[in-house]
């Protein structure tokens, strides 16, 4: 069965899309961490990440790099994290996530922020704009 994200890929499921190549997609987590924590994919299923061939795996970085510049511009931040886990989706993903704090980058945090539709559509908008 195909994954969540192979899902979003093929427009199944809906996301707030922020930046897209012909083999790479991101965009923002639902259940997000901070404002503006996002996932950058591979378009093409591959549950581990380390299992991506390097060309693969070049090509997810040098995108997630591309995107994290472009969310530094959107949204108020220190620094962007990135974190992999895949505990959760077996599809590949980096987390790129805005710091403004240690707790930022916590995945057992209880207080995550809350956005309304309107508010990921705008927030999606905005780092796209810079992309
Ligand atoms: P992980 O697999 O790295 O542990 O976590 C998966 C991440 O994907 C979580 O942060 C979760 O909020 C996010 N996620 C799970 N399902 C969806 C979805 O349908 N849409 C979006 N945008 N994010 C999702």
């Amino acid at each position: 069965m195909a994954s969540i994200f192979s899902r979003i890929v093929a427009g199944e499921i809906p996301c707030y899309k922020v930046a897209e190549t012909d083999t790479c997609l991101a965009f923002l987590d639902i259940n997000p961490m901070a404002k503006g924590h996002l996932l950058c994919i591979p378009k093409k299923e591959i549950d581990y990440i380390f299992d991506l061939d390097d060309a693969q795996f070049t090509d997810l970085q040098l995108f997630s790099k591309r995107v994290a510049k472009a969310l530094k511009q959107a949204v108020q931040c220190i620094r962007v994290g990135v974190a992999v886990q895949g505990l959760d989706v077996p599809h590949a993903h980096i987390h790129l996530i805005p710091l403004n704090s240690p707790d930022d980058l916590d995945f057992k945090r209880a207080d995550r922020p809350k956005f309304t539709p309107e508010e990921f559509q705008q927030l999606a908008a905005e780092i796209a704009r810079h992309f």
